[in-house]
């Protein structure tokens, strides 16, 4: 099940198009999924719409510079990580940037190889935190039992149903943070990977059928829990 391997996705805002570009396709050589944009707000826009592992942002942006942008990103508790990028080779500016919440600053011009460095590192470090135990193709829980391997459960009544590639990834996620909530956000990135939004709804309604599936009393659940504005959690 690919639910690790995932080709990261990186948000590249640059206003200068030569530059972006050049990047947008170095990046897209290393085997990342890269989408550009060349304005402030625009990088605001996207970042709610979309799931991204990295931006690397411009401080010099049109409409609104990329510090502020940080700010707001922040502000709205996302913590993806941000590297800056800089025409200005100024101690302070490069202060400022890290305050408002970036991870790294890199000065134009830069090297590519170091920029592709920071930047496998960067997405790298962020993965690492969010690295869930493992678990293997069966588990069992309560009476009932989950194949991943093949896709299907025996429920509560000992019936066998199949589940979707997207049903046996969320299970599976869930249960591999047993006891923690998932955020929508790791959800997202995890099961439906980048660049598509389901809406909440979506997610709420894989939770019923879960809970059809193997709840004794799907009213009061005991396993599968939803966290008003926060994600979902597993209990055994
Ligand atoms: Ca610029």
């Amino acid at each position: 099940m690919a639910t690790k391997s995932h080709k990261a996705s990186i948000l590249i805002a640059e206003d200068e198009e030569s530059l972006r570009e050049g990047l947008k396709l170095n990046l897209e050589l290393e085997g990342y999924e890269v989408t550009t944009v060349d304005n402030g707000p625009g990088v605001i826009k996207m970042v709610k719409n979309e799931y991204f592992d990295l931006i690397i942002l411009d401080i010099m942006l049109p409409d609104m510079d990329g510090i502020t942008v940080c700010e707001t990103i922040r502000m709205q508790h996302n913590d993806v990580p941000i590297m800056f990028l800089s025409a200005r080779n100024s101690g302070a500016d490069r202060v400022e940037g890290l305050k408002k919440g970036g991870d790294d600053y890199l000065t134009k011009p830069f090297n590519l190889e170091e920029l592709l460095l920071r930047v496998d590192k960067l997405i790298t470090k962020n993965k690492k935190i969010k690295e869930p135990q493992t678990i293997g193709d069966i588990y069992e829980f309560d009476g009932c039992r989950i194949d991943f391997g093949a896709h299907e459960c025996t429920d509560k009544n000992k019936q066998t149903q199949e589940l979707s590639k997207k049903e046996a990834g969320l299970l599976k996620l869930l249960i591999e943070h047993e006891g923690e909530v998932v955020s929508r956000e790791q959800i997202l990135q995890i099961v439906w990977g980048y660049n598509v939004y389901p809406t909440t709804r979506t997610i709420d309604n894989f939770i019923l059928n879960f809970r059809k599936f193997f709840e004794k009393d799907s009213r009061n659940p005991r396993h599968f829990h939803s966290i008003r504005g926060i994600g979902y959690k597993f209990t055994k």
